[in-house]
């Protein structure tokens, strides 16, 4: 039987998840509310573990594609205290193949190949139990309806009100990312101090990391403790600076992390001197135990399910979530077995989404902590020797 599956949004888990029942042969909806694939810039670099994402890779026969796309020396790993001592220096030996990076861009267009997402089809919401299955309906007004609809669609789900009433929360930690392009030509000095991988550097209540994409591309993140709302007065962070921040005025937010990040070695302030744009990411996320009584026609994947800080689990577990949900919906053969499925894999995803869940919470604490040398001793504790 040929079940009619609708899944909404077309990140790591939706695309997975679509490619796995493409790989079945089973027909699959997939719904996205961006017009485009590359409506948006893609993110930054993702590590896949063998365990995860390098799995749910395996089960949609893409491995050997990641393999020669991927970047296994970007596992590389650079930890400096804030004067630019270097306290760790990890290589990857030459066949180390547990964490390469990939280009989200790059891993989008491998997973996308032959499917066929119906771009620009934004969800409002999602109602189950219509007697002709689960209502889907979009912002331009249209709906449909489907056997099962799977919410793939991120933090800011509007599939996940028709299983749960949980809503992601701030975790005290705000973000801002910046990049640098070409960084070989331009910055070689940073080219060097980021190497083939990432260079960290942890201080009181912040951090600052810098990681190497493909083709030169370097992203940077500054992570710190802040109330949400710190750029109505920038003060609060005791940054020396009183006014409130325009967040989208780059040379103010330039200015105010140079202040913020004050004291900390030359070459660590150039990556936001020579930054080209920066976007405010504060981190949210929802309850560590987020379950929900299962729904009949509907269910959640990745993000939408179980929003985590971004320690490089998020969109690995994502990816396997979805390869592992589609090969059950895809061995499902009555509407009962569907649901049964859909049930079983839920139960095994909130099982291993809650671990790694208090994981992540507890890593956040570590990298962005009073006591800086935490973030070096959970390193310690992950890193291979
Ligand atoms: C700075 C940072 C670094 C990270 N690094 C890593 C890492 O190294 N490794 C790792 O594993 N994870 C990492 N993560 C986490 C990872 O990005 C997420 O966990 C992952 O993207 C989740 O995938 P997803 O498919 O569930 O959701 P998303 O990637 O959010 O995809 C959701 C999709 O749904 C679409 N959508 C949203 N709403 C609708 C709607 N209403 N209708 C239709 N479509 C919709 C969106 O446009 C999007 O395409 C990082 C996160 C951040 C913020």
């Amino acid at each position: 039987m040929r079940h009619r599956i609708a899944v909404i949004g077309a990140g790591p888990a939706g695309l997975t998840f679509a490619r796995v029942l493409h790989r079945h042969d089973h027909p699959v909806t997939v719904l996205e509310r961006d017009p485009a694939p590359d409506a948006r810039p893609p993110g930054g670099t993702l590590d896949l573990h063998e365990g995860l994402g390098q799995l749910a890779l395996g089960k949609a026969g893409l491995l050997a594609e990641f393999q020669a796309l991927s970047r296994p020396e970007g596992q590389a790993m650079r930890i400096l205290d804030v004067d630019g001592t270097v306290l760790r220096d990890w290589h990857p030996r030459p066949d180390e193949r547990a964490n390469p990076e990939i280009d989200r861009g790059q891993l989008r267009d491998l997973l996308l190949g032959p499917l066929d997402v119906q771009w620009g089809r934004g969800v409002t919401e999602v109602v189950p139990g219509t007697r002709d299955g689960a209502l889907v309906r979009f912002a331009d007004g249209r709906q449909e309806t489907f056997d099962l609809v799977v919410g793939a669609d991120g933090a800011w789900s509007r599939v996940r009100p028709a299983v749960s009433s949980a809503t992601p929360h701030y975790t005290g930690v705000t973000m801002i990312e910046t990049s640098l392009d070409d960084v070989d030509t331009r910055h070689p000095d940073l080219a060097q101090l980021i190497g083939d991988g990432s260079v960290a550097v942890y201080g009181v209540n912040r951090n600052l990391v810098a990681q190497r994409n493909s083709g030169g591309h370097v992203k940077v993140y500054a992570q710190f403790r802040a109330p949400l709302d710190w750029h109505t007065n920038v003060d609060r962070l005791n940054a020396g600076l009183e006014a409130s921040l325009d967040l989208t005025d780059v040379e103010a937010v330039r200015s105010s992390l140079l202040a913020l990040f004050r004291g900390w070695t030359a070459p660590v302030l150039d990556l936001l001197r020579h930054g080209t744009a920066f976007a405010h990411r504060p981190h949210y996320v929802l309850p560590v135990s987020h379950t929900w009584a299962h729904v009949p026609g509907v269910t959640l994947l990745g993000d939408a399910a179980h929003l985590m800080p971004p320690l490089g689990v998020g969109a690995n577990l994502a990816m396997l979530e979805g390869a592992e949900l589609a090969e059950s919906v895809a061995a499902a053969l009555g509407p009962g077995d569907l649901d049964e499925a859909v049930r079983a894999f839920e139960e095994r995803m909130s099982a291993r989404a809650g671990r790694l869940a208090k994981m992540t919470a507890a890593g956040l604490e570590r990298l962005v902590s009073p006591d800086p040398t935490q973030a070096l001793a959970l390193f310690d504790d992950v890193q291979p020797a």
